[in-house]
C-alpha cells in the first residue's frame, strides 16, 4: 500500500535553524520515567520512535545543573561526561533512521526542592512554585536569584548546550513552561523583580531571550535552538500593545528561536485526559503564535488521525505536528501513514496513564502500547514478533482487554488461536465503562485489537460462547489461556486496612451490578476505596440519571488516584456540575432503615445520610473459577491433549486496563520461552569517566 497524496504535506521535509527535520512528524520533549540510571532503556525507547517515522524525537526535561533537581520524580541530568555519554546513546539510536534528535535542557527554578541535591532553589523573587501535587512537595522553598545567580543560570545553559551538542543532539532547547525557572520570570506573580528582569513584559522576557542567546552562541551554528513555551496564562492576560501578553512575548521574541514549541501551563491541560478534554484543545491557546514568527512552530493535540494533522498545516496552525502521546502509543504512526496503513495505527486513548509512570517515578507504561518502555529491557518491538515456538493451538477463554492482547500477539507469531467469549460482544470491562461518562474514547482498546484480530487468518473469534471445563476440554487446543476478568467485591475494610468481611442487604450494589442493569433507587451512597475513576464516573452518571448520590471516601479527594493521571481536579467538578454531595476522609459504618452510616476518619463523628441503595466500588477479586477448575481436573486435560492452563489479566491479579494489556502480552511473547531466562535485562548508568575526577568542576560551579 502505499501512502494517500493528501497526507504527502505531512512528509515534507522543514527547516529549523541550520538542521533539517525530514518530515513533520515531531516527537516533543516528555518524561519517560527513565533517567540516567537507564540509558539503554532510554536509548530504545526513543530509538524506536524515530525508526517509526517520526523525523525529530526528543529527550524528556534535562537538568543543566544541581540547582535543577526535581527529586524524586525521575529527570534526566547533563552534568558530566559520564551523561554526555548516556545521552550520546539515545542520539545514536535516532540518527540511525535518519531522524533529528532534540534535548529539552530545563532548570526547575523555584519548583523544585532539590531533595538530593540539597542546594537552595532558585526563583525570580525567592516565591516558590506551590506544587498543589500534595506529595512531590517539599519543604524548602526557593532564593530570589541575584545578577550573580542569572550570570550563572547562563552559564549552566551554554554549558549545557556544549555537552548537548557533544552527546550529538541536532535541536537544544531553552523550556520556558510549566512553572519552571525561565516561565517564572515570565509571570508577573513570581517575578516581582524591580531591576532590568523584572516589571514591563519587556523586561519580563529579558532571561527567556539571553538564554536563547547564550544557547545560540554556543551550538547555534550547527544546531537548531527551540524555544518551548506555556502560554496559557499570557494569554489570559491583557496587554497595552498586543492581543494578549502571550501575543507580545512572541512579538519580542518572534525571531529569536529557531523553533517554537508551544504548549499550556499545566500537566492537566497540557497533558489533558480524554476523559475531560477533547483532542486538539490547545489550539485555541497557541493558535496565533505563526502569524507572528516567520520560525516553523510545533504544538500537540494527541492528534492521531492525519486529516486532523492536515488540518492543522494547512489552516496555518502549525508547522510541525508534535506528539507526546501519540508517539507513545503507536512509535510507527508516521510510517503507517507514509504506508497508507491509516487503520493499523494505535491511537491513543488519552488515559494517562503514561503520565502517572512519571508521578510514581517508574519507567513509562501505556495502556494501548505494551512494548513502551520494553524495548531494550525486554527486546520487545512494537511491529515485531518473534515466530510462534511450535504449532499449538491455543484457546483463550475471555475477550476483555487482557484475552484480546493475548490472542493477538499470539496470532501475529503465527499460532493458531481461537478467542472465546461468553458475552454476545467482545470487550470484557470496556463493554460497561466506555459507557461511563467521558470514557467512549478509551473504546480504542477495544477498536484497534479487534480490527487486527479480524484480519488475521488463523484466529476464530466466538463471541456469546460462555466456555465450561467440559466445552473446554472438549475442544482439541494444546494450550489453554484463561482471561476471565476480575469482579467487584461488597469488602469493607476497617479503620486498620484490615478486610472485614462482606456489607450484606439486598441494596447493597457494585459496580458490576450496574453494569449488569440493576435497579439503584435513589437516595444512593456510593462508598468508594477503589480510589480510580469508577467510583467518580459511577456516581456522576447515576447523579445524571436522576438520582440523588452521596459520594463517600475515606480518601482526602474523590478518586483520589486520579491525581495521577491528571484527571483528579476535574472529577471533583465534574461531580459538583452533576450535584452529587461529597464526604471525604469518611468511613462507612452502617447501612440499614433507609439510611447509611458514616464516621469520620480521625474524629470517629457519625453522620446518617439519607440511602436506599448503597454502591461499593472497593476491592476487586478475580474471576478465577473456571481456571481453578480445570486445574482440579489436570489429568483429565492432560489425556484431552492439553499442555498448559494458564491465568492472564484481571483473572490473574486484578488491576487497571494497562496491567492487563501488558500481562496478555507478556504471556504471548513469553509462551514458549524456554524456563530459567534472566526475566529482563538490567540496565545500568554510564560510569565510564571515573566521578571523583568531576568533584573539582563540580564545587566550582556551585553556588
Ligand atoms: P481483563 O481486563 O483481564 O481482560 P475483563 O473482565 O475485561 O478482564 O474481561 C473478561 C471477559 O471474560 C469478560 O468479557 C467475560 O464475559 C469473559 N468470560 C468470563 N468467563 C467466561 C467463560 N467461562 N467463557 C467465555 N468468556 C468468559
Ligand atoms: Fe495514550 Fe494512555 Fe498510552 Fe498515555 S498511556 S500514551 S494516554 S494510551
Amino acid at each position: 500500500m502505499s501512502r494517500q497524496p493528501r497526507y504527502d504535506v505531512l512528509f515534507e521535509p522543514v527547516k529549523i535553524g541550520p538542521v533539517t527535520a525530514p518530515n513533520r512528524f515531531y516527537a516533543v520533549p516528555h518524561a519517560s520515567g527513565m533517567t540516567n540510571a537507564m540509558p539503554r532503556m532510554r536509548a530504545g525507547f526513543r530509538g524506536m520512535k524515530a525508526e517509526g517515522g517520526w523525523g525529530v524525537v526528543c529527550t524528556g526535561y534535562v537538568s543543566v545543573h544541581p540547582t535543577a533537581d526535581d527529586s524524586p520524580l525521575p529527570y534526566a541530568t547533563l552534568w558530566d561526561e559520564n551523561d554526555i555519554r548516556s545521552h550520546a546513546m539515545m542520539t545514536e539510536a535516532v540518527h540511525r533512521h535518519g531522524s533529528l534528535a532534540g534535548i529539552e535542557l530545563w532548570h526547575g527554578g523555584g519548583s523544585v526542592s532539590n531533595k538530593t541535591s540539597r542546594l537552595p532553589p532558585l526563583s525570580p523573587s525567592g516565591l516558590s512554585w506551590m506544587p498543589t501535587h500534595v506529595g512531590f512537595m517539599g519543604n524548602q522553598r526557593s532564593k530570589a536569584m541575584d545578577r550573580r545567580d542569572i550570570r550563572d543560570l547562563l552559564r549552566w545553559q551554554a554549558e549545557a548546550a556544549h555537552k548537548a551538542k557533544s552527546a550529538g543532539f541536532d535541536i537544544v532547547y531553552v523550556y520556558a513552561g510549566m512553572g519552571y525557572l525561565p516561565y517564572e520570570f515570565l509571570l508577573p506573580e513570581w517575578n516581582r523583580r524591580t531591576d532590568a528582569y523584572g516589571g514591563a513584559v519587556a523586561n519580563r522576557v529579558r532571561l527567556v531571550r539571553e538564554l536563547i542567546d547564550v544557547t545560540k552562541d554556543a551550538i547555534g551554528d550547527t544546531c537548531a535552538v527551540a524555544l518551548r513555551i506555556s502560554l496559557e496564562e499570557l494569554r489570559g492576560r491583557a496587554s497595552e500593545r498586543c492581543a494578549s501578553e502571550a501575543h507580545e512575548v512572541v512579538e519580542l521574541l518572534a525571531d529569536a528561536p529557531d523553533l517554537w514549541d508551544v504548549k499550556m501551563d499545566s500537566s492537566p491541560t497540557d497533558c489533558a485526559p480524554s476523559r475531560f478534554t477533547p483532542e486538539g484543545s490547545h489550539e485555541p491557546i497557541i493558535d496565533f503564535v505563526k502569524k507572528i514568527t516567520a520560525k516553523p512552530v510545533v504544538g500537540v493535540g494527541r492528534f492521531t488521525s492525519p486529516d486532523a494533522m492536515v488540518s492543522q498545516i494547512k489552516r496555518g496552525v502549525l508547522d510541525l505536528i508534535g506528539g507526546a502521546r501519540p508517539s507513545i502509543a503507536d512509535p510507527f504512526l508516521p510510517r503507517k501513514i507514509d504506508e497508507g496503513r491509516e487503520q493499523d495505527i494505535r491511537e491513543c486513548i488519552g488515559c494517562n496513564i503514561c503520565i502517572s509512570s512519571w508521578h510514581d517515578g517508574v519507567p513509562v507504561r501505556c495502556t494501548q502500547n505494551p512494548t513502551a518502555g520494553e524495548e531494550w529491557r525486554r527486546d520487545w518491538h512494537p511491529e515485531r514478533v518473534a515466530a510462534a515456538g511450535g504449532d499449538a493451538t491455543v484457546l483463550v477463554v475471555g475477550g476483555g482487554p487482557a484475552g484480546l492482547e493475548c490472542a493477538l500477539t499470539l496470532a501475529r507469531r503465527g499460532y493458531q488461536v481461537s478467542l472465546a467469549e461468553a458475552a454476545e460482544a467482545f470487550g470484557g470491562r470496556l463493554r460497561f465503562e466506555t459507557t461511563l461518562p467521558g470514557l467512549n474514547g478509551w473504546g480504542r482498546v477495544l477498536d484497534w485489537r479487534l480490527g487486527q484480530l479480524r484480519r488475521l487468518g488463523n484466529v476464530t473469534l466466538y463471541a456469546g460462547n460462555e466456555l465450561s471445563v467440559d466445552d473446554i476440554l472438549g475442544l482439541e487446543h494444546r494450550r489453554v489461556v484463561i482471561a476471565t476478568g476480575a469482579r467487584w467485591t461488597r469488602m469493607l475494610y476497617s479503620d486498620l486496612e484490615l478486610p472485614v468481611g462482606l456489607a450484606e442487604g439486598a441494596n447493597v450494589f457494585t459496580p458490576d451490578d450496574v453494569a449488569a442493569g440493576a435497579r439503584i433507587d435513589g437516595p444512593i451512597v456510593l462508598f468508594d476505596f477503589d480510589n480510580y475513576y469508577m467510583g467518580g464516573a459511577l456516581a456522576q452518571r447515576l447523579a445524571q440519571s436522576g438520582a440523588r448520590v452521596t459520594y463517600v471516601t475515606p480518601a482526602g479527594h474523590a478518586s483520589a488516584w486520579t491525581i495521577m493521571t491528571n484527571e483528579q481536579p476535574q472529577v471533583h467538578r465534574a461531580l459538583a456540575q452533576a450535584g452529587v454531595d461529597l464526604h471525604t476522609l469518611s468511613r462507612l459504618k452502617g447501612f440499614g432503615d433507609g439510611a447509611a452510616t458514616i464516621a469520620n476518619l480521625f474524629t470517629g463523628e457519625e453522620r446518617r445520610l439519607p440511602c436506599r441503595s448503597l454502591v461499593i466500588v472497593g476491592a476487586r477479586t478475580a474471576r478465577d473459577e473456571l481456571y481453578r477448575a480445570l486445574v482440579a481436573r489436570s489429568e483429565e486435560a492432560a489425556a484431552a491433549g492439553i499442555v498448559s492452563v494458564d491465568r492472564i489479566g484481571d483473572s490473574l491479579v486484578p488491576g487497571a486496563i494497562v496491567h492487563a494489556v501488558y500481562g496478555g502480552h507478556r504471556f504471548a511473547r513469553e509462551l514458549d520461552l524456554p524456563p530459567g531466562l534472566p526475566i529482563y535485562r538490567r540496565d545500568a548508568p554510564v560510569v565510564d569517566v571515573d566521578p571523583l575526577s568531576y568533584l573539582n568542576g563540580l564545587e566550582e560551579s556551585l553556588p
